[in-house]
């Protein structure tokens, strides 16, 4: 392995241009003081919501200007932490920004409470007043949507005062997780001892060829996690526990009807994805996984072994250059306006994508307003980050086209649709690279990217999220959440998925101690449905051409204005069938098959 870099060392091309949001750190200072003098520009309007729609109009778009701006202090802060964690500055950055956005979250918060308070009919009738006040409208409704279930003003402000005591489970775990979590080192098959890592197991050792080696450090993996079961059962419990009260508290039939009241999708929608998928995608996952004894030629496969690469010698070497025009010729099907967009997240500095000491691992895309998206991601010279990195430019173009139509309180949607225009570029990638490739090996080897895609998004993250449903439907009826009630439902789970084909050993009960999503809401479904709707648009484009790449841009351009289901519908995909999503349980049939026949 290369010695690695200090940050200083990179060379400045494989880093971002930071400079592109503030010119120094100096200027960052200065703005950062400067948006928390003007802090009043939004609350000198508390207390007179009720005045009038021009007092709301002017305070909305206070609240939009003061928003854009720290955005911008955060994300600057935010990403230099992210190039270099080690630095105490940019510790020291990330603190700051985010003790500024506590205070700013916690000073406007009377816009939404004023609002909620407001007699019914109200809003509307400045809205019908005041034609400024437009703009707002799509964040006007999602207030008003939270009404029924608003509490008294001064309950509301009790538990917003708390809100940081109510966030302690994720805080606890994440905390617990990066910093008192050690790993004994694990040995390959030479014997070789071998540093041992939360990042490093699931960066390489889970994808190892070296069948001693993934076992050994799935051990020690489980091992380190074992050994804080009780900490993170509680930490879930409390979680789960805390919105089953507040749903309760506020008038929800369930707490899982309170997160999709605030993800905009209806209960059926989340039923239906984990059901089908998991149900009628399992056979498949289980010839994969027959396949995958017969090649790796073990007698069992354990569920440490269920990501072992079936052709680990070939790993075609690409440069980022490389990386460029593949990406770019992949996404050209998308037309100029996208392209340009794509062209210039490569060639201006928007990515980090050299490797230094210090540099957060994985990869993200942070798109800041006003700027532009700026994606971390480090460069390990292999066919596979082309797709990783096509997936977080699906996230910059998405970025750019809702940023430039909409205010920023309008341009994200909602979680559930997060992950569609990602995952998209992705398969739109490798579509390009099968249509360009004769060499079956290339082709095998693309479509079982694929597959992988398919299996964290469709089997991994669902299990997660079926997890999650049923540890709800337990708290729903007061059951107490514990650590042994985790890992049992957690091994029902897998052996109903994997029908016996996986060896579920002990150490994989252990799994739901992995994931930090489980304290962001219903996170783990999202990646499904994401991914189903990419699926059925990269079918139409490459089935229709232009008019489902009309269709798909409109969408992207929509940012966060309508609801997610609508932003499917407008795509040609009804998330409101089953239709779409047995499709894309199809298409992943159909690559198993070509990759089973391939072997
Ligand atoms: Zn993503």
């Amino acid at each position: 392995m290369p010695e690695r870099l200090t940050r200083a060392e990179v060379p400045v091309e494989q880093t971002w241009n930071l400079a592109d949001i503030f010119p120094t750190v100096e200027a960052w200072e200065a703005e950062l003081a400067a948006v928390a003098g003007d802090i009043p520009t939004v609350t000198r309007y508390r207390g007179r919501l009720g005045d009038g729609a021009g007092v709301l109009l002017a305070c909305l778009e206070a609240l939009e200007k003061l928003q854009e701006r720290f955005s911008r202090v955060a994300s600057y802060a935010s990403l230099s932490q992210s190039a270099d964690g080690t630095s105490p500055a940019n510790q020291a950055m990330a603190a700051r920004a985010m003790s500024l956005g506590a205070r700013i979250q916690s000073e406007t918060s009377f816009i939404r409470s004023e609002i909620l308070a407001l007699p019914e009919g109200t809003v509307e009738g400045y809205l019908a007043r005041e034609p400024g006040l437009a703009r707002f409208s799509r964040f006007l409704d999602r207030i008003l949507a939270d009404r029924p279930y608003a509490l008294s003003p001064e309950t509301e402000r009790a538990l917003a005062a708390l809100s940081e005591v109510l966030d302690a489970p994720a805080m606890i775990y994440r905390r617990s997780k990066s910093s008192d979590m050690t790993f004994e080192p694990v040995r390959d098959s030479r014997g070789n001892e071998l540093p041992m890592a939360f990042a490093i197991y699931e960066g390489h050792y889970e994808r190892s060829p070296d069948t001693v080696l993934r076992r050994n450090a799935f051990a020690s993996f489980t091992k380190g996690l074992k050994a804080y079961q009780n900490t993170y059962a509680a930490t879930w419990a409390t979680e789960v526990r805390k919105n089953v009260i507040m749903a309760r508290l506020r008038g929800y039939p369930s707490a899982i009807e309170m997160i999709l009241h605030q993800q905009e999708v209806p209960a059926g929608v989340y039923h239906r994805l984990h059901d089908i998928i998991l149900g009628e995608l399992a056979p498949h996952m289980r010839r994969y996984v027959r396949l995958r004894r017969k090649v790796l030629g073990l007698d069992r496969i354990l569920y440490c072994d269920i990501e072992a690469p079936l052709d680990p010698e070939f790993n075609p070497p690409t440069t980022f250059d490389r990386a460029a025009e593949i990406i770019l010729k992949g996404l050209s099907v998308l037309g100029p306006e996208y392209t340009e967009i794509i062209a210039s997240a490569l060639q201006n500095r928007w990515i980090d994508w050299g490797d230094n000491i210090g540099k957060s691992t994985g990869a993200f895309c942070n798109s800041v307003y006003g700027v532009h998206p700026y994606i971390l991601i480090t460069w390990t010279n292999s066919l596979r980050d082309v797709l990783t990195l096509a997936h977080e430019l699906g996230h910059a173009g998405h970025g750019v086209l809702s940023q430039r139509q909409h205010l920023l309180l309008n341009s994200r949607p909602s979680m559930f649709f997060i992950e569609a225009p990602s995952t998209l570029n992705s398969l739109l990638v490798a579509d390009s690279i099968l249509a360009e490739t004769t060499d079956r090996r290339v082709r095998r080897w693309v479509i079982m990217q694929l597959l992988g895609i398919y299996y964290h998004n469709f089997v991994r993250h669902l299990i997660e999220g079926e997890l999650q449903r049923r540890m709800y439907a337990l708290a729903e009826k007061d059951e107490p959440i514990t650590a042994s009630v985790l890992s049992r439902v957690q091994a029902e789970i897998l052996e109903e998925f994997w029908g016996g084909e996986v060896e579920i050993e002990d150490g994989a009960r252990l799994t739901w101690m992995r994931q930090p999503h489980y304290y962001s809401g219903l996170y783990p479904y999202t990646y499904s449905a994401g991914l189903t709707i990419a699926t059925e648009v990269a079918r139409a484009i490459r089935e229709e051409g232009e008019p489902a790449v009309k269709r798909w841009l409109e969408v992207l351009k929509a940012g966060g204005t309508r609801k997610p289901l609508e932003l499917a519908e407008m795509a040609g995909v009804d998330m409101t069938r089953p239709e779409p999503i047995r499709a894309a349980v199809a298409y992943v049939g159909s690559l198993v098959d070509e990759v089973v026949s391939s072997f």
